[in-house]
């Protein structure tokens, strides 16, 4: 006793110190405030509403099967339930879309709409006006932001939203360099086109307790809107509030209140 209580002390202070020297923040909680899809059971099956061009579909497919390995949850990729352009959200799953967008600074959109604490649907956006350019039509750019966004509507967050620093081998972790060290960009760092352990492990945080109900739709999908009818779900749409911004000083997260504790909470993932 009288050795392990100053060694758990000793821990925590140098923790607490490389946490400000380092001077990058590093969630060790990267949910988005705990919201989540409700279920009665684990796991469950997520729907991915394909609507993307066929350039994506490799990379649609490799992402659900590697979110797919948590043992908190299945992703199905079904039939898409909306025009990509529009990415219209559908109840109780996710519309993946990719369209030409335009050149708007963005490379992928997430959104999620939340009634309570609870994901009543989600969508997620892939930017083809940027991925048709010679510096993003790569296989890494592609996992990472296909990875990345899909997740982000299980109520992932980012694990770190530096850009320059060493990859985290995590797809929630912005990077400059996906692949790693495979180009000579950064020596040495993991590939970021792909979920890690922690990833895996915050679902599991995330999604530990059943609900009495389910806003998860396994069967039959339907179309339909939530809320008051306002969507996120266009280029030209407001995404509400500002609520953080990365470390660029770019706006990463919006929130748009619905009322009747609705909200839509919106992730850019922004061209380096
Ligand atoms: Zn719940
Ligand atoms: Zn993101």
């Amino acid at each position: 006793m009288i050795i392990s209580r100053p060694s758990v002390k000793a821990v925590v202070i140098l923790a607490s110190v490389l946490f400000v020297a380092g001077g990058t923040f590093v969630y060790a909680n990267h949910s988005w405030g705990g919201y989540h899809w409700a279920r009665t059971s684990n796991p469950f099956t997520l729907k991915l509403g394909d609507n993307v061009s066929s350039a994506w579909n490799t990379y649609l497919n490799e992402a659900s099967s590697d979110w797919s390995a948590s043992t908190i949850l299945d992703t199905a990729v079904v039939q898409g339930g909306t025009k990509p352009r529009n990415c219209r959200a559908t109840n109780g799953q996710v519309e993946v879309c990719s369209s030409k967008y335009g050149f708007n600074g963005w490379l992928g959109v997430a959104s999620i709409w939340i009634s309570g604490d609870h994901i009543v649907k989600g969508t997620a956006k892939v930017n083809d006006s940027y991925f048709n350019t010679a510096m993003y039509n790569t296989p890494a750019w592609r996992r990472l932001v296909m990875c990345q966004e899909i997740a982000h509507t299980f109520g992932l967050d980012h694990q770190d939203e530096e850009f320059n620093n060493a990859n985290l081998g995590s797809c929630m972790d912005y990077t400059n360099d996906p692949d790693g060290g495979l180009d000579g960009f950064v020596n040495d760092d993991p590939s970021n086109e792909h979920p890690n352990a922690h990833d895996y492990e915050q679902l599991e945080a995330i999604y530990s307790h059943f609900d009495s109900t389910a806003t998860v739709r396994q069967t039959a999908s339907g179309r339909g809107r939530f809320g008051n009818g306002h969507e996120a779900d266009d280029v030209s749409d407001d995404w509400g509030k500002k609520i953080r911004k990365d470390l660029r000083g770019r706006t990463s997260l919006h929130v748009r209140d619905l009322g009747n504790a609705e909200k839509v909470f919106t992730f850019i993932f922004w061209t380096d």
